[in-house]
């Protein structure tokens, strides 16, 4: 079975449905034929000003949204990354043997630094980040790292940072391949439709989050920012608003695009818009009840965490290993 690796952050009381159709579902139905880890980066949360009186809660929410929609703790590994330290260690490692200019050149970094105002705010985690995350993926020797668009030049990345720490010092780590899912769809923020739903870029009303009371959501689909225009037609670029709802009715009902198009054909957008405010309702309402019953028992919680880091380490701790070893450190004894 094929290894793979992916993970969310916990940056939010809730995920949105941009995590669940374009990641999160991908990464349940891989639990079947692969060795999948999936993880909460809770050391990447920190890389942007955080409240350290809700992140510990934050993160057991998303361990148990994670766990309601659809992960099975004896079919994957699920951990927090904080649990398992080979992943600073490693990335002490990677970042030197990352170029300054190389690291430079990430632009989720330049998007997300810009964000903070001013560059006395914009920390030197926020620019080590992409590091980080090779070293989160490598530890693993995944042969394929499902991600979003968004981080496909992160992974180009690691590729690169594994080939080289290969070249230089013998080879301790797999070079994985981007996995552009099919079947994943890119999610747009409902009031700026050309720029992706986002736990932290957006504004609270351009998300859907999937632990809001669906009359909220319904709310925030009503509205969602679409055109002048009256016709409901497909078309990303001239109508990249009326194109998003439909993504996300068409993703969630599994219905095709083109008979959602047909459908709504001679009908308005208050027709779609409520439609959809009532698909979105039916998915997530039994979705709460779930997550409810795993945050209801934190015990059960604890004991899925303490196995995945249990075999998080494990595999971890071995490359880890081999690294230093190639590296030339004296080995601890
Ligand atoms: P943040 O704003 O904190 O970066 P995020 O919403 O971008 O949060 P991440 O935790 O960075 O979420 O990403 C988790 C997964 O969700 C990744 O695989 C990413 O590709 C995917 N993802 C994030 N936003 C979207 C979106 N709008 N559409 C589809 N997939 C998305
Ligand atoms: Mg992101």
């Amino acid at each position: 079975r094929p290894r793979v690796l992916s993970g969310i952050q916990p940056t939010a009381e809730s995920f949105h449905l941009g995590n669940y159709l374009g990641a999160i579902r991908q990464w349940v139905a891989l639990q079947d034929d692969h060795d999948a880890f999936y993880f909460v980066p809770d050391l990447h949360a920190i890389t942007v000003e955080h409240d350290p009186k809700t992140l510990a809660a934050r993160t057991r929410n998303s361990v148990a949204q994670l766990l309601a929609l659809g992960l099975d703790p004896d079919r994957c590994t699920i951990f927090v990354q904080s649990h398992v330290s080979e992943h600073t260690q490693l990335e002490w490692v990677l970042g030197c043997i990352t170029g300054f200019g190389e690291a430079s050149r990430m632009t989720q970094f330049k998007d997300k630094s810009a964000r903070q105002g001013s560059d006395e705010r914009v920390t030197v985690g926020l620019f080590t980040y992409p590091i980080l995350q090779a070293s989160d993926i490598l530890l693993y020797q995944p042969e394929r790292v499902p991600v979003g668009e968004d981080q496909r030049q992160h992974v180009e990345l690691t590729r690169d940072l594994a080939q080289r720490f290969n070249s230089r010092f013998g080879k301790a780590l797999t070079v994985p391949q981007p996995y552009i899912l099919s079947g994943a769809a890119k999610i747009q923020d409902l009031q700026d439709p050309t720029a992706k739903m986002s736990k932290s870029a957006s504004s609270p009303s351009g998300i859907v989050e999937l632990l809001d009371d669906p009359k909220v959501s319904a709310k925030k689909i009503r509205s969602a920012v679409t055109d002048t225009e009256r016709e409901i037609r497909f078309d990303p670029e001239a109508k990249p608003g009326v194109s998003n709802l439909l993504t996300i009715y068409s993703a969630l009902t599994d219905r095709k695009i083109s008979e959602l198009e047909a459908e709504y054909a001679g009908k308005g957008y208050g027709d779609l818009k409520k439609d959809l405010a009532d698909v979105v309702a039916d998915f997530v309402d039994p979705l709460q009840e779930r997550v409810r019953t795993y945050l209801d028992d934190p015990a059960e919680l604890d004991r899925v965490l303490a196995r995945g880091a249990a075999r998080a380490r494990e595999v971890a701790g071995a490359t880890l290993a081999a690294v230093h070893e190639k590296i030339g450190f004296l080995p601890p004894t």
